[in-house]
């Protein structure tokens, strides 16, 4: 095997710069100034980058507040972050996961009429139950209380008290595109609602909602996507955060086609001129779209090697990927790495037609996490 050398590995690896990660926490701090903190959005395993590191490293950088999806997640991240944090679950309270939320004093984000009852009822016969938030839906139409169970709510206080709320909180639909008139109507519609209830920190904007300037800031932000360094917004100029994340792959094998000669599965690809491919180890499993194949009208997908851009050719297979390797200054050798996401998320998330979130969360288990 020595041939191979030492650090030879076939496991694609996303490798996760903590520091940039802890530089666009503050540098999101920065942008909203003291009056207002940041909070993380960390659901999804923080959106694939491993919602234990992350958690802690922005938690060294100074976020007390942190925001996911599910109970199983919230107790992952108290387990990274220690007591001193809040954690609050966006899909609201479940019976089945009482146990989580009572454990590791998780705070449910509450939503609705049926969720505030179940709550309210769930903690009854607790000594210390979780404080909870209220979600009030301005116009998302998603999560959060509709206008008639808004008023239910704020007229019934007994309810309301038994519910000991200590966030407030909405969501926008549009944030980024800022000429969108229906931010201002969201906003109006916050700053009606939330007055009714007697509770500070007030939070509205993720990520691309903070770019909206001060008004859309209150008392905590919910950034998710430019703490990994993802583009938010219709704007990339604005944007404070830098890239976080790639995925890189291995080189396994390099093959000479001459012309005429087939790649891959379907034979989609046939040579018409001699060339050299590189075989990497990462494929649709790993989170390599399998839109990334290249199509009869040329390559769609690229990956980066050398710090040259390089095609992906024919299809991207479970754990495998063809780069055409030809142009290179230098033969690759075998366990070189290539890059795919970095610099370039927000073009091959185009080129695959889905959003950097995506791309993002579709990293596969099998990926080894490695952070620098
Ligand atoms: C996911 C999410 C966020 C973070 O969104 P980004 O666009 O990644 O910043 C904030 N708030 C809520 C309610 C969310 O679901």
């Amino acid at each position: 095997m020595s041939n191979l050398g030492p650090t030879y590995s076939t496991r694609p690896v996303l490798r996760v710069n903590l520091k940039t990660l802890k530089q666009n926490y503050m540098s999101l701090q920065k942008l909203v100034g003291k009056k207002t903190k940041v909070a993380a959005s960390v659901k999804a395993d923080a959106y694939g980058l491993g919602a234990h590191r992350v958690g802690r490293t922005l938690y060294g950088a100074g976020c007390r507040t942190f925001f996911v999806a599910t109970a199983g997640e919230g107790k992952i991240v108290r387990e990274a972050v220690g007591d001193n944090a809040s954690i609050y679950v966006l899909n609201g309270p479940a019976p089945r996961d009482l146990t989580l939320f009572f454990g590791s004093q998780l705070k449910p984000v509450i939503s609705s009429m049926i969720q505030a009852y179940a709550w309210a009822d769930a903690t009854k016969e607790v000594k210390r139950p979780p404080y909870s938030a209220v979600h009030i839906d301005t116009g998302l139409n998603r999560l959060g209380f509709p206008d008639d169970e808004f008023e239910k709510l704020v007229t019934n206080k007994k309810l309301f008290d038994r519910l000991k709320v200590d966030h407030v909180m909405s969501h926008l639909a549009c944030a980024p595109d800022k000429t969108s008139p229906f931010n201002r109507e969201q906003l109006q519609k916050f700053r009606k609602q939330s007055s009714r209830l007697p509770v500070l920190p007030l939070s509205f904007s993720n990520s691309a909602g903070i770019y909206l300037g001060d008004a859309y800031h209150f008392q905590l932000v919910r950034p998710g996507i430019s703490l990994y360094g993802g583009i938010a917004t219709d704007d990339p100029s604005q944007e404070v955060s830098q890239p976080v994340v790639s995925l890189m792959a291995p080189v396994l094998q390099l093959r000479y086609l001459q012309t005429g000669d087939k790649l891959g599965y379907n034979s989609t690809f046939v040579a018409k001129t001699e060339m050299l491919i590189a075989i990497v180890g990462a494929g649709y499993a790993d989170g390599i779209p399998v839109i990334w194949s290249s199509s009869d009208e040329g390559a769609v997908g690229h990956a980066t090697l050398q710090k040259r851009r390089v095609p992906i050719l024919g299809r991207v297979s479970m754990d495998l990927t063809a780069l055409d390797v030809t142009g290179l200054k230098k033969k690759p050798r075998i366990g070189d790495w290539a890059e795919f996401l970095g610099d370039n998320l927000e073009s091959d998330a185009h080129a695959a037609k889905t959003i950097n979130y995506e791309l993002l969360t579709n990293i596969g288990s099998r990926v080894r996490r490695e952070y620098v």
